[in-house]
C-alpha cells in the first residue's frame, strides 16, 4: 500500500495504476484515491513532498 499525501489514505498501488491516479515528481512515484487528490497534488507536489 502507498498513502495518497493530499488525504493520507492507504491506496492500492496497483488499482491507483489502473487508474491513471499515479503522478512523478523527483523520480518518484506518488499514488492517489482520486482525481482530486492527484490534481491537487499536482498543483504543488513540493508542499505534499515535504510534509509527508
Ligand atoms: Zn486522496
Amino acid at each position: 500500500m502507498a498513502k495518497d499525501l493530499v488525504c493520507g489514505m492507504e491506496v492500492d498501488e496497483d488499482e491507483a495504476d489502473a487508474q491513471g491516479l499515479v503522478s512523478e515528481y523527483e523520480g518518484e512515484e506518488y499514488f492517489f484515491c482520486s482525481p482530486g487528490c492527484k490534481q491537487a497534488f499536482e498543483q504543488n507536489p513540493g508542499a505534499y513532498v515535504k510534509a509527508q
